[in-house]
Parts: structure tokens; sequence; C-alpha cells
């Protein structure tokens, strides 16, 4: 070895913090410590954290005495120095402390802290001695023990970097995490047939059901094993599992297939039902693109001689997801990685299902509800740039973290969706903006993708930053729906309403199930109704903890609070004035169904929305059963609105569109007008012409009218001229400061301070403080001070300002 450097490490702290902290190297992992590798490392009183190190140097830091790294985790570096500048600019644009990022980007897997607990894998079996002598240790202290943690396990071997050993066990199933064994997430299995290799190939397959059908004994095995080939594909190398519920709903008996399997004719196998989706479609080869998609295609690949980022602004149903797969298709033949991101993954299995018609296992799904083990499988299969899986990953906003290392292609599908934008805790990312700077980080091209494209995105795109390929026909020359208003004010006068539907709605929702027809109704708001309200005196049950009203859920018959979770019995009496008369005002999801099962009792009527779906396979399952046919009307909330394609739906409702406009937001028209149409976009895919009915009092509005000639164009040059007139984003930057306390008084004081500080520096810029939209959660009060910036201000600089003068504020 060479001569004996002192070595120090910057460390970044998964904590809210906005510095990196310096350590220094033990001698004896000199030649060890990179980059990117994970340390446990003492911080504040006796506290130890997982962090990931920066930089490697031998600066020695001035002023304190640095203390010592505990253990190195790992043998190779798990992030890229890609990552670490991204989560750079991460932290600079959003004004978030690097630690919150690094929060945000690491599967929680990865920050095994030295307070991780160590326990013997249940299928681990200790008469089986391990011929490794450090693991024999671990296994004999643990089997005493029970529980060790990392720090526990490092004196008892007397090592610093004991992650190597720890991982090596966890790979041999001999011990896992306390944590891992008592995640709630117990995978789902179920049992699946293969036909046993030997008989797959087609003589030997034929010779024996020859051998059965000449059998009388044998007929039972014979219905089993034909009715197991016509569910499975045994095409040449690719055969699909078939699972047992399937073969017994088709009639099958247990006990042929027993027989079956005893006599190695067919193999069972338990497996988790959420992997084995990928497999459950054959492969098929993309789609042959018609020529105005091929003109597309073309378009954006001329466009990406010149430009990074390309704005594929196509109408719903002409075909985006089809020049996805071409462009996705182009780069894994050139090995390269390809990034798709979802607005939310829960809701868009359908795509996926789709995109892994072709690309099967090609294709890892990243999310952050996955399973943790999951997660860190795909992690290191992207770190690795594995040739033969996850290639392409689809995800959600979360997955812009992984550690890509050769990114070719980010799409980032339905992009003017708000849920790319995650909002708490910090860092308060928007995902979309985020691709494209990680676009740029990897010399990688972006698609944006949109029938309904942000106001932002379309702004660049029109003053040339993005290039702009446009689709504005659906595929197969199918008009676009046809869009009718209901006037509830003239409705309401008449007294032609029946409860909140309109005679109008009504006449076309009969009309659709005389002609077999599918509907789908919109209304963004769940619950029965959001508030009861007393006759005599307008009381209304409110939350303890909030300032909302609570909402009625029919189905639990409680009063819920949707911003804290709380939840309480009904009243019977006004808490105001003690009458008893109680009415019900507006209405929720689930309202409308029980409305519409009391009208069509021979229907069968669902609902889509945050309530049904709770548990994990309730959406796929509503989904299906309404691909399938089983649902005559589906109603739905937004998550009805994302993506999804059905070849009978001919009607669409939506049944509130005033709720959408009068939110009081800047972005409630951009919004209003992306969810109609979208919603409006499931009608009419297949087939022919669908017709959408929009009950409204303010049949006249101009965002209603743009929808109904489904304008996008001149709702945009609408909405842009408000924009710039009334200094909101593109034309400002808005930096919203929110201050949370559980005294009013205290609130009040302190927002006054602050924004008048930021005012003698930023002037008129500085609006409010004023209270939020809901002036109180869960027994904090909120108020919000907004600074509007020029966009061609210097926003780092801006920044700098707000962010010394927040500190000078908290010292
Ligand atoms: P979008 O994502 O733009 O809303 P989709 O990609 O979902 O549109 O396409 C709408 C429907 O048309 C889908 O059912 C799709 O399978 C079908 N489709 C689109 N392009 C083609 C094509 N070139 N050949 C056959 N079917 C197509
Ligand atoms: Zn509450
Ligand atoms: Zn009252």
């Amino acid at each position: 070895m060479s001569e004996r450097k002192t070595l120090f490490v910057d460390v970044i702290l998964p904590i809210a913090v906005r510095n990196e902290f310096t350590y220094r190297v033990p001698y004896e992992l000199n030649d060890e410590v990179r980059s990117g590798m994970r340390v446990i490392v003492p911080f504040g009183k006796g506290k130890l954290y997982t962090g990931i190190i920066s930089r490697v140097h031998e600066e020695i830091p001035s002023g304190y005495q640095s203390k010592y790294i505990e253990h190195l985790l790992d043998e190779r570096p798990i992030t890229t120095p890609k990552q670490y500048q991204f989560w750079k600019w991460i932290s600079e644009y959003y004004m978030a402390p690097i630690g919150d990022v690094l929060n945000a980007a690491l599967p929680s897997n990865f920050k095994l802290a030295s307070e991780t607990k160590i326990v013997l894998h249940p299928d681990f079996d200790i008469q089986k001695s391990s011929s490794n002598e450090r693991f024999a240790q671990v296994i004999d202290t643990l089997e005493v023990q029970e529980i060790l943690d990392l720090k526990q396990i490092s004196e008892i071997l007397g090592i610093k970097t004991i992650q190597p050993i720890i991982k090596q066990m966890m790979d041999a199933r001999i011990i896992m995490s306390l944590e891992e064994l008592n995640e709630k997430f117990t995978p789902k299995t179920a049992t699946y047939y293969f036909i046993a290799s030997h008989y797959q190939q087609e003589d030997i397959l034929q010779e024996l059901l020859q051998s059965f059908e000449n059998q009388k004994s044998k007929e039972k095995q014979l219905t089993a094993l034909m009715t197991f080939l016509s569910k499975s594909d045994l095409r040449t190398g690719y055969q699909l599992p078939v699972a047992k519920k399937t073969l017994e709903e088709s009639g099958v008996s247990t006990s042929a297939l027993d027989t079956l399997v005893k006599n190695g004719v067919l193999v069972s196998e338990k497996l988790q039902i959420d992997r084995i989706q990928n497999k459950d479609n054959a492969l098929e080869d993309a789609k042959k693109l018609s020529d105005i998609q091929q003109v597309a295609l073309d378009q954006i690949r001329s466009a990406y001689q010149e430009k990074d980022v390309c704005l594929l602004h196509g109408v719903t149903g002409s075909g985006k997801t089809e020049i996805y797969v071409d462009l996705i298709q182009e780069q894994i033949e050139q090995g390269k990685q390809v990034l798709f991101l979802l607005p939310e993954i829960a809701l868009t299995t359908q795509l996926i299902q789709r995109l892994s018609k072709h690309f099967g296992d090609a294709i890892g799904v990243y999310h952050s509800k996955f399973n943790q083990n999951e997660r860190v499988e795909i992690w290191n299969h992207v770190l690795n740039n594995d040739p033969n899986k996850y290639k392409i990953v689809m995800g959600a906003r979360s997955s812009i973290f992984l550690p890509f290392t050769n990114l070719g292609l980010i799409i980032v599908d339905e992009e003017h969706e708000s849920s790319f934008k995650q909002y708490d805790p910090s860092p308060r990312y928007n995902a979309r903006d985020c691709a494209i700077v990680l676009g740029i980080l990897h010399k990688a091209k972006v698609l944006l993708g949109s029938a309904t494209p942000s106001i932002e995105s379309y702004y660049n795109a029109k003053t040339d930053k993005y290039a702009l390929v446009d689709l504005h026909q659906r595929h197969g020359g199918l008009q676009l729906p046809e869009i009718f208003c209901a006037d509830l004010k003239e409705e309401r006068r008449q007294k032609t309403m029946h409860s909140h539907i309109s005679s109008f709605l009504m006449l076309a929702i009969e009309e659709e199930f005389n002609t077999g027809g599918q509907i789908i109704l919109f209304q963004n708001r769940r619950g029965y109704t959001p508030s009861w309200s007393c006759e005599v005196c307008n009381w209304t049950p409110r939350c303890n903890s909030c300032d909302v009203s609570l909402t009625y859920h029919k189905h639990s018959n409680t009063l819920k609070c949707h911003y804290c979770g709380y939840a309480s019995a009904p009243v019977g009496t006004c808490g105001s004035c003690g009458s008893n008369r109680l009415k019900m005002v507006g209405f929720g999801t689930e309202k409308i169904e029980d409305e519409l099962a009391l009208m069509f009792p021979d229907k069968v009527i669902s609902r889509l929305d945050l309530d049904t779906t709770r548990s994990k396979n309730a959406y796929q399952q509503i989904i299906h059963d309404f691909a399938t046919g089983k649902i005559d009307v589906l109603i739905g909330t937004q998550m009805i609105t994302k993506g999804l394609d059905f070849d009978n739906v001919n009607l669409v409702g939506i049944l509130d569109a005033d709720m959408l406009l009068n939110r009081p937001d800047f972005r409630a028209f951009e919004r209003s007008y992306q969810l109609m149409s979208q919603v409006s976009g499931r009608a009419g895919r297949k087939h022919k012409r669908g017709k959408v009915i929009v009950q409204t009092g303010q049949p006249d509005h101009w965002i209603i009218q743009k929808v109904m000639q489904h304008d996008y164009h001149s709702f945009y040059s609408n909405e842009i001229t408000e924009r710039r007139n009334f200094f909101y984003p593109p034309f400002y930057k808005l930096i919203q400061l929110t201050l949370r306390h559980k005294e009013a008084i205290q609130i009040d004081r302190a927002a006054v301070e602050l924004a008048q500080n930021l005012k003698t520096v930023f002037k008129e810029r500085v609006l409010g403080p004023e209270y939020a939209l809901i002036p109180r959660i869960n027994n904090l009060y909120i108020k919000q001070i907004t600074i509007k910036i020029e966009r061609e201000v210097s926003q780092k600089q801006v920044k700098e300002r707000i962010q010394e003068m927040i500190d000078f504020f908290y010292t």
C-alpha cells in the first residue's frame, strides 16, 4: 500500500438539513470508499444515520473535529454522479434541503441503518450449519439473542464493513430485516399450472392425448388437459401458466389436476399474482402505424435532430401509445434505457398491460407503494443496465430517481396531469419538469404526450423551446364525440330534474340502454353528500381539527373529514339550534350510484373512486368488469378520466361542471378544460361517434364552449392572455411559503412579519399573508405568502435571497 493518506468524505444525510457533512475515513477503508456508497455515520446526540458519500477528499475541515464513519455499507456505489447532480438541482430549484431530496429518492430498504434489526429468516433451517465461518458466528448469536442490530453484528464479527456479509446472508435467505418480516404487504399467491417440459413437444403431447382418448377411465384427465391447453397458449418458447381458479371455474375437477401433476404431465407452482401479470399476455407485434401516425413519428424523429424535448399533442384516441411503442423499440434496439412516466400507477394498469404485450419482461414497474424488495431489485437492474431486464421502467413520479446509466428516452404520458406534482413533504417536486432536467443530464430525448397539454408546456412549444407535433385525428377516422350541454338553471326552473340528473341526460341514458352501450358518469367528489345543513339555521357538521365540513358516507354511515380522516356518527339534530330538520346538500359519487340503482334496478351500476379502490386489486377488478361488459354504468371521480380505453362506451355524462369551474385557483379553468376533455375522450373510441352531456348552470361559459368545440388552440390563446395579464405562470414564477402553527395569534404575527420583511426586497411581488383555502388542518392553522417573480429574473438569486430571509426570520 502507498503511504497512509488521511481521507475525508462528504456525506448527504436523509434528514431535513441543507448541508452535507464531512467525516473521517478510518485507514482500513481508504481503498474502499467511493462516492455513491452508503455509510453509517454518527450525527447529533448518539444518533446514527445511513447517508450517501457525495465526495471523497483530503481537505481537513476547519473549525471542528470531524467524526469517523461507523460503517461502510456497500462494496460498489449504489448511486451515480448524475444522480447527485440531479438531487442538487432539485434541492436548489425547489428550495428543499438535499437531505429531503435524498429521502424521496432512495427506497427505504436502502436506508438500512444501524438500528435495523436483523432476525433469522423463517425459511432458514437451523440444523444446517453454515460452512462460512462468519455466517456461522452470526447464526449462532441470533439463535440465542433472536434479534441483532447492525452495530452488534459488527462487534461480533470484529469488522467495520459488514454490509457485504449482511447482503450475502440476506440473499441466501439466512437472515432478513425485522421490518421486512413485519411488512404488512404479504404477497398474494395463487396456484398455477404449467405443462411439463417433456410434453411441450407437439408429437409427444399428441400421443398422450390419443392414449387418454382411448381409455374411458382417463376421461376426466382428458377434459382437464384439454381445458388447460385451451387456456394456455403453447407457442414456442412461451407458455402461459393457467390459474387453478380459472380451471376450476371452467368445471375442471381438482382431483383430475392432481393426477396430471402426479403423472408428470402438469407442473403446479405457487406464483405471486402481481408478478404473473406480464405473463398473462402473449407477446404481440407492434401495430402497424397509420399514415397519419407515421407522419407524426417521422416528425418527432426529425425534431430530435435539433431539440431535446418534443410535445406530442394528440387528441384522445389518436394512438399516442402506438407511437410510444415504436420510439421505445428503437431505443431498446440501441441498448438504451427508457423511462415511461405515468401520472398514477394504480390508475394505469390498462396501459401497462398494453405495453407489456410488446415488451414482456423488459418492462419494470416502479412505484412507491410497491414492496420494498421489488423496488431494490429494479434499482439494481437499472444501475447495472441489465440487458435482459427492465430496460423500460414504467413508473409514477418517484421513478425519476432511479440510477439510470444509459438513458435514451423519457416519455411523460398525460404530461398535463397534476399528480406529477408531489406536495407534502418537501422536496415538493414536479416530476414532469424534473424529467426534462434528467433528460438534459443524460443527453436523452424527452417526449411529453397529452391531448390537453398544460399551458406551460404548450407555451414552451409555441415559443420554440420544445418541438411540437400534432396528431389531431382519432385512429380509424372516428370523429371526436359530440358534446352537448344540459342547462341546469333551465331544468330546475321547469322542474324537470330527476334529482341530480337532468331530463336531457336521462333521455340519453335510456337511449343508450336500448342500444346496449355502456355509460360513464363523472362527478369529481366522492362520498354521499358533501354536507348536511340545518334548514332552520344553516348549521353544518364540521371537523374538530380542520376547517371543513364533514362528508357523509352512506355505505359506512359515517361523517368523514377528507383531510385528516376523522370520522363520526351522523348527527340527528342541529348542533346549533337543535332542530331536526337537516337536509343533504350537494352530491358525491356514492349518492349518484344509489339513485341510479333505484331508477334502473335491472342495470349493473358501479363506482370507481378512492373509496371503492382501497383494496389492492379492486381497481383492476372494476376496470376489468367494465371492459368485459359486466357493468353497464360506471360512476367515477377524476380517476375515471385517465387514459382508459374501452370499446363500448358511447355516452359520457359530466354531472357538475360548475364545481370544477368555480374552484378558487388560477389553474381552475385549465384543469376544468383538461378534465372535461379527457373524460369526454372516453366516449366512442372504437365503433361509432360518442356523445357527451355536460350538466352546467353556465352553458355560455367560455371554457364549456371550448370543450364543446374541441378547440384546444383557442382555449390556449384565451388562457395564455389571462395568464399574461394577471402575472401568472408561465410568465411569472410563483413561490409559495406556507406557515403552520397551532396558535392562530402566533401565526398571524409571524406571517405578517415575514411578509413585511420580504416586501422590503421584493416589493409588490409579495402577496398575502392569507389564510389557506382550508385555514386549519389537523389543528394547525395555515397561512400562505405568495411571491410572483418575473420569468426573466435569475431564479437562483431570488431563491437564495428568500432563503436568507427565512433563515434570518427563524433566528
Ligand atoms: P391515445 O393514447 O392517443 O388516447 P390509443 O393509443 O389508446 O390513443 O389508441 C386508441 C385506440 O386505437 C386503441 O384501442 C388502439 O389500440 C387503437 N389504435 C391506435 N392506433 C392503431 C393502429 N395503428 N392500428 C390499430 N389500432 C390502433
Ligand atoms: Zn379533519
Ligand atoms: Zn339549526
